[in-house]
């Protein structure tokens, strides 16, 4: 074997398909980021199959290449800036996102027949029209409407803490949402949409008419110790060989900056994948990995191209499969054990995870 990514295409269909029905209403599914790093075009494709109405990305080039790879189908991108390629977008069949007047303004220049969707910031303070702005986009995009311009086909917002259910955030971008609806009266979206995967699992009252389903679509929980079990598979499991299985005296120290040292003699094995395939350094002495059936412990320094783990006195042959993370169906950690292990969450373990890591599809 060598190092690679495993995604399952399978799994991909089995999470879009129970997490639109856990909702009863539309489903996006996000793939910006490749694909939180499991592949763009072969999860777009995966999520269609399973009945995904819409795919979203974050940037025109992400869409852009959705198109040229041979998506078909409704498709929304929402992070463009001034002086974007709108008309590639038109032409290619993108929904495009507009926040001000302005870019509302660009997109009519191109004088094709575009579709647009608004979005507010309901407090997330990150993209979006703002409350005072809304009235004024709300005009443009009507008078638009009128000459011909585009069709508006969603409004739209985006939460600042769904994957806490109590924070207050949650009621008060949710009400925001709702007058701004009631300010756009006159247009008629056919899609209003405020939930991404935490909410969309979490607080029924945010479906409205479609979720974007992001990070649940790889069957990974969105807002750990909150989420009930929905059946969700893990889509991604990382894996490489064991170069190497050695002894080492009592004393020695493990990698740069010997910042684990054996207390006793033991066996160590070397991983020949690093933080340059997006094994974060951050886990170092402190994720774990499967070796050959059992849990083995990161020591020292995750480095650029390679890492050691601790064989306890086994000595495995070199080759023996190691599994960083998968479903953990088999006692492999998963991507969520890294997350809590690096400082981070899951989203960030499976996104950055590639480099020279190849992407094997499998339908398991
Ligand atoms: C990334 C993103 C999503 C998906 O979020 P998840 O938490 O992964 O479901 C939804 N909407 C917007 C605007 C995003 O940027």
């Amino acid at each position: 074997m060598f190092p690679e990514i495993v995604v399952d295409l399978a799994a991909v269909r089995h999470n879009v398909r129970a997490l639109r029905e856990h909702t009863g209403v539309a489903s996006m599914t996000v793939v910006k980021a490749d694909g939180y790093g499991h592949g763009m075009v072969e999860v777009a494709r995966a999520a269609r199959e399973a009945g995904s109405e819409w795919i979203g990305v974050a940037t025109l080039d992400e869409a852009l290449a959705l198109r040229s790879a041979g998506d078909r189908g409704r498709l929304l991108c929402w992070l463009t800036f001034p002086g974007a390629d709108w008309a590639a977008a038109i032409d290619a069949d993108v929904d495009v996102t507009a926040y001000t007047v302005a870019e509302l303004d660009e997109i009519a220049a191109t004088g094709r027949p575009a579709r647009v969707q608004l979005k507010i910031d309901t407090g997330l303070s990150r993209g979006g029209a703002t409350r005072d702005s809304w009235p004024a986009v709300v005009e443009r995009a009507k008078q638009g409407e009128r000459d011909g311009s585009w069709r508006i086909t969603g409004i739209w917002s985006h939460f600042a803490a769904s994957d806490e259910p109590d924070h207050p955030a949650n009621d008060a971008q949710e009400q925001a949402f709702l007058e701004a609806l009631e300010l756009a009266d006159g247009l008629d979206p056919e899609v209003r949409h405020l939930a991404n995967s935490a909410a969309g699992i979490l607080r029924p009252s945010s479906r409205f008419d479609l979720v974007r389903f992001g990070l649940a679509s790889y069957g990974l929980d969105p807002a750990p110790g909150h989420t009930p079990d929905l059946g969700l598979v893990p889509a991604m499991t990382v894996r490489a060989p064991l170069a190497l299985a050695k002894p080492i005296p009592a004393g020695a120290g493990v990698s740069y900056g010997h910042t684990w040292v054996a207390d006793t003699p033991t066996t160590v094995g070397l991983v020949p994948i690093g933080y340059a395939e997006g094994v974060l350094r951050s886990a170092s002495n402190a994720a774990r990995v499967l070796v050959d059936g059992k849990q083995r412990a990161v020591r020292g320094r995750i480095c650029m191209d390679q890492f050691v783990v601790d064989l306890g006195g086994d000595l495995p042959d070199p080759g023996t499969e190691v599994v960083l993370f998968g479903r953990g169906a088999h006692g492999e950690p998963t991507a969520q054990d890294w997350a809590e292990v690096a400082g981070t969450i899951s989203y960030e373990i499976v996104t950055r995870i590639g480099g020279r890591l190849p992407r094997r599809y499998v339908d398991a």
